[in-house]
């Protein structure tokens, strides 16, 4: 089949090139030409595991084209995949301007029957105002005659393991319209999607409505999980239990299952954050405040503190003449998106206090040098103190604390001796639970998880 996808990010151009492997035609449109320029000289906006690979062998198999050409990008197909940003409004509610702008896009050079498919995450009720930016842009063409439907197919997929989300997803959500245009969107929809159904039937066809739901309710849940823990984990610390064990203990009741219960420095990243509050939003603007999430919410902002109120409880607030090894700047491993990464505010203050912050990460070092420059755009000059590091040995030499991050495999199974013996004074502060305090404590580190019992 020919498809277009508008927006080449990290759903964008994971859900391009997976189309392609399996044999469609892609085109993939962005508006950044700076981004389409990389992608045609054969480079890599973003780190995700496996995406290039699959991308060189498309172009080079001419199923794959990536473009600014919005009117070519209309006429290449009849379905269209709508994959661009929808980031937080002012108010917390998500933002539609890129999607109305793609839609729009679309309306202006359609010349015949189309499947406008919005892939982003988009609050309730989004369809239609798709659906009526495109009508008012054939209108004005006067070319009303013009028919089209629009669908709902949220993305599921997780960065870092975007492909095989994507390859194999645990479900395909199809929201259509109920008629005869929507029959024939999700005829198309089925045709795109049948070579994931193989084994088993993934697809679950549902009204527009529900669908667009289905996505913030997946979120919201996942989101809950990780707020519930972390505040038990907060709990764990003053009566003395390892929320760890805690986890595994709760984690093998089949009802509770083991997925989403890491206690942590909070949730970040670019879906969570933004999405519970645009679920929260639309339910105070349909007068039904969702009190769950807004406390989900409070809990996760909170929780952004755990991890220096320890660090001020061993040094105090005033951090001159400290070095801090940090390890894991991504919002999570296997990506370099620093959106919303707890790395940000941390590390912004803890050179607030006046620290000197050493960092790795395998990833994000780009990402992060310029996610920071962007938080202390009023004290440029902190940025002098925060040095990024080739290897993660690297930035514990000397140091006062070590902070860990975010999860990534190496940073597993240090060598502890050498860990000790490099830093000036060995103390982990461990935001991701990564270690046994039993063997820091052998090795002879102050070891410190969240809601392991040590309370700072
Ligand atoms: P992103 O910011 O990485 O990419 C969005 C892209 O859209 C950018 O390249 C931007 O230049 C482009 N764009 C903006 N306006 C455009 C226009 N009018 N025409 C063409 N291109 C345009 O975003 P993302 O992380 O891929 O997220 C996209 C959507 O998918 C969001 O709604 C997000 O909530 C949702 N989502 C994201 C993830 C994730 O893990 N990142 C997972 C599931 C769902």
């Amino acid at each position: 089949m020919n498809v277009t996808i508008v927006g080449t990010g990290y759903v964008g151009l994971v859900t391009g090139a997976c189309l392609a492997e399996l044999g469609n035609n892609v085109f993939c449109l962005d508006v950044d030409q700076a981004k389409i320029g990389l992608l045609n000289a054969g480079g890599m906006p973003i780190h995700e595991p496996g995406l290039q690979e699959i991308i060189q062998r498309n172009v080079e198999e001419g199923r794959l084209t990536f473009s600014t050409d919005a009117a070519a990008s209309v006429a290449f197909a009849d379905l269209h995949f709508i994959a661009v940003g929808t980031p937080p409004d002012e108010d917390g509610s998500a933002d539609l301007k890129y999607v109305l702008a793609a839609a729009r896009q679309i309306g202006r050079h359609m010349e015949g029957f189309k499947v406008i498919v919005d892939k982003s995450t988009v609050p309730v009720g989004t369809a239609e105002k798709v659906a009526a930016v495109v009508r008012e842009e054939l209108a004005q063409r006067r070319r009303d005659d013009i028919a089209f439907s629009v669908a709902s197919n949220p993305e599921f997929l997780k960065e870092g393991a975007a492909i095989d989300d994507f390859m194999r997803p645990d479900r395909i959500v199809l929201g259509v319209e109920d008629d005869e245009r929507g029959e024939r969107a999700l005829a198309m929809l089925r045709e795109l999607y049948r070579p994931f159904n193989r084994n088993h039937e993934r697809t679950r066809v549902m009204d527009v409505r529900s669908a667009e739901f289905t996505k913030y309710a997946a979120n919201a849940m996942l989101a809950t999980r990780i707020s519930f823990m972390n505040e038990l984990a907060n709990l764990a610390d003053r009566v003395g239990a390892d929320i760890e064990l805690v986890r595994q203990g709760i984690g093998s009741d089949p009802r509770i299952g083991y997925s989403f219960l890491y206690a942590g420095t909070g949730y970040g990243g670019s879906c969570f954050p933004k999405d519970v509050d645009a679920l929260c939003r639309t339910a105070q603007e349909h007068g039904l405040p969702l009190q769950v999430l807004d406390a989900v919410q409070r809990v996760n902002h909170a929780q952004k503190q755990v991890l220096l109120e320890k660090v001020w409880h061993q040094f105090g607030k005033r951090l001159a003449g400290r070095t801090f090894a940090v390890w894991g700047l991504a919002f999570k491993p296997g990506t370099d998106d620093m959106r919303e990464a707890p790395s940000r505010s941390i590390i912004r203050a803890l050179l607030q206090a006046g620290a000197r912050v050493r960092a790795h990460d395998p990833v994000a070092q780009e990402q992060a040098a310029r996610a920071l420059a962007l938080d202390l755009q009023d004290q440029p000059q902190l940025l002098a103190n925060v040095t990024f590091v080739a290897k993660p040995m690297d930035a514990v030499a000397d140091a006062d604390a070590l902070v860990v991050l975010t999860e990534w495999k190496n940073y597993k199974s240090p060598n502890l001796r050498a860990l000790r013996e490099a830093m000036r004074s060995p103390l982990v502060l461990d935001g991701r639970n990564l270690y046994e305090p039993h063997a820091m404590a052998a090795a002879g580190i102050t070891y410190m998880g969240i809601g392991r019992s040590n309370l700072a």
